[in-house]
């Protein structure tokens, strides 16, 4: 995330080649270019670059190997940084000069991938002596004339080549998560996606930007103008690295000033990444600063959120430990170094693009392993809605179904079917002998005789009270005698002795009047049961009532 917090004068010039030249530094104050060439000893070797402040420099390189200069073309390569005017002065073994000198827009087509700014050098048979660099108004953040190197021209065409092919494969992983994680987004909904896609999108206008491509895409940009961009978008990457931390564990209840301090922290690194692009050119060195103690800032947020994240047992705190910690160690070694605490290292700087791979990848599996959460909750949501809906299918007392499933399974039905309305005899006199539990009871035994005595495709519900329905395909009809008989023989609580009626009509189940119809008449049979005499069973033709 914070990968690349501190745009650096050397962006992510993995693709490096070429001798390393060794400098030393003169203030410019009026002098010639013979003159400094005389007077090497005027050159402090020691004292580091940035020390020196902004302003106007001459740089020279130590007198180069003759050895180490080749017959080959040669290419003068040094990092690109912020400075309003170059001239480079090329010295050969015969005392012939080559001079080349630009405005900070001219230095834009010399730059390579990997932010490298690269001079072709004049070929001529002598070697190469010395050069000796010219520097107007060099911001000096970092350094004034950094890493210059002479290489061939086979090199720094290889180098070209493994650059692109990084940035290429990093340019296309992060298309694809930016792509992947916004469809997620529109179907599921979750803001950390989003902020994902956001952190990606700055991060790859970051890379862009930085890593030289956007200078071959519009070479008529300055360089400080790439520069600014650069700041701009590393800004952006911050601030939506900070949404996404908090959006990310937004599950856990995050302390108030935390997620204050969250929200300041999200607004404060864009907007320094904007005001160093907007106003850095007033005083870079200041504005630099600023931003590298809001990036700092960032990092602070970070510690106590894994930190809550962490007490409180997030399930996603090991991924985000896994996909996070090398890019936020190496935000912090950048911070540092930026903040001049840890001296200027090649390899933290260049971290920022593979550090930025691996983090997609791991991070693509965090985002994955949250999702199979989401799943797991769907699931068990599904699995509860189905025991609720079952519960409120069930009579609670008997276990059959209620007259509302009932009715729900029974309507609707193709053919002719038979209903059988069961009604228990004299069940007020059951209850007063046996009392209102030992009432229930006895409704309990008769349901499971009910259910053991008829087979599974019958249709068997509690009505209400001590009514119960069957319900079958008349082809396969119940005989009601048979079952009645079956009851008789159910042994009741001090064995009482329980009776029922039976009231029975076949007909069509197509719809409700149908239902109405056929209750009514399985009704009236029951009625007559009970009229005749109780404990017995009465058939009455569909229609009849
Ligand atoms: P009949 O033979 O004419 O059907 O007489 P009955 O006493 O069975 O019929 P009635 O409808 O007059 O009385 C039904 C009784 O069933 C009245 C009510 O207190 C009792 N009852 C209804 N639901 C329950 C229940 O869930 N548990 C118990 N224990 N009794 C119930
Ligand atoms: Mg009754
Ligand atoms: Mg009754």
């Amino acid at each position: 995330m914070l990968l690349g917090i501190v745009p650096r004068p050397a962006l992510a010039q993995a693709g490096v080649a070429g001798q390393p030249l060794a400098v030393c530094v003169a203030r410019d104050t009026g002098q010639s270019v013979a003159a400094m060439l005389h007077h090497p000893e005027a050159f402090d070797c020691t004292t580091p670059q940035h020390r020196f402040g902004a302003g106007h420099y001459w740089v020279l390189t130590a007198p180069i190997d003759r050895r180490s200069t080749f017959t080959a073309p040669l290419v003068l390569r040094f990092a690109s940084v912020w400075q309003d005017r170059l001239t480079i002065h090329i010295e050969y073994a015969d005392g012939v000069m080559k001079s080349w000198s630009s405005p900070a827009t001219g230095i834009t087509p010399l730059i390579q991938l990997g932010a490298f700014a690269q001079l072709p050098l004049p070929v001529r048979e002598p070697a190469v002596r010395r050069v000796l660099f010219h520097v107007e108004n060099a911001a000096n953040i970092r350094g004034i004339v950094m890493d210059p190197r002479l290489a061939t021209q086979a090199d720094s065409a290889s180098a070209n080549l493994a650059m692109a092919a990084l940035f290429a494969f990093l340019a296309g992983i992060s298309l694809a998560l930016i792509v992947y994680n916004f469809a997620l987004w529109c179907a599921m909904g979750h803001r950390f996606q989003l902020h994902y896609c956001m952190l990606l999108s700055a991060m790859l206008a970051y890379t862009i930007t930085s890593s030289g491509a956007f200078a071959w895409m519009v070479p008529a940009i300055a360089n400080n103008d790439r520069l600014r961009l650069n700041y701009l978008f590393i800004g952006l990457a911050g601030g939506a690295a900070a949404l996404f931390t908090r959006s990310f564990f937004e599950d856990q209840p995050m302390p108030r000033w935390l997620d204050r301090a969250t929200g300041i922290v999200a607004a404060a690194v864009p907007l320094g990444g904007f005001s160093v692009a907007a106003f850095g050119a007033l005083n870079l060195r200041l504005a630099d600063m600023l931003h590298s103690l809001a990036c700092a800032g960032l990092l602070a947020i970070v510690v106590p959120t894994l930190w809550g994240a962490w007490r409180q047992r997030s399930n996603f705190l090991w991924l985000f430990a896994l996909s996070w910690t090398a890019p936020i160690l190496l935000a912090g070694t950048r911070v540092l170094a930026a903040l001049r605490i840890l001296p200027w290292n090649f390899w933290i700087d260049n971290s920022t693009i593979l550090s930025m791979g691996a983090e997609a990848l791991l991070s693509s599996l965090a985002v994955a392993y949250r999702i199979k959460f989401l799943r797991d909750e769907r699931d068990a949501a599904i699995t509860r809605e189905v025991v609720a809906r079952r519960l409120a299918d069930i009579d609670p007392l008997t276990g059959l179904l209620n007259r509302r499933a009932f009715l729900q399974q029974a309507i609707g039905r193709t053919g002719r079917q038979q209903l059988l309305l069961i009604d228990i005899d004299h069940f007020k006199r059951v209850n007063e002998t046996l009392g209102h539990d030992g009432g229930d009871e006895v409704l309990r035994l008769f349901a499971r005789a009910l259910r053991t005595a008829l087979p599974a495709s019958v249709l068997i519900a509690r009505m209400g009270g001590e009514e119960f329905a069957l319900l079958v395909s008349a082809e396969c009809s119940i005989d009601p005698e048979q079952l009645l008989s079956r009851l008789r023989t159910v042994r009741m609580p001090f064995d009482v002795r329980v009776t029922a009626s039976i009231g029975i009509c076949a007909g069509p189940l197509a719809n409700d009047l149908d239902w109405k119809s056929l209750y009514r008449t399985a009704d009236r049979a029951l009625f007559e049961a009970k009229a005749a005499g109780r404990d017995r069973t009465r058939t009455m033709d569909y229609g009849i009532a």
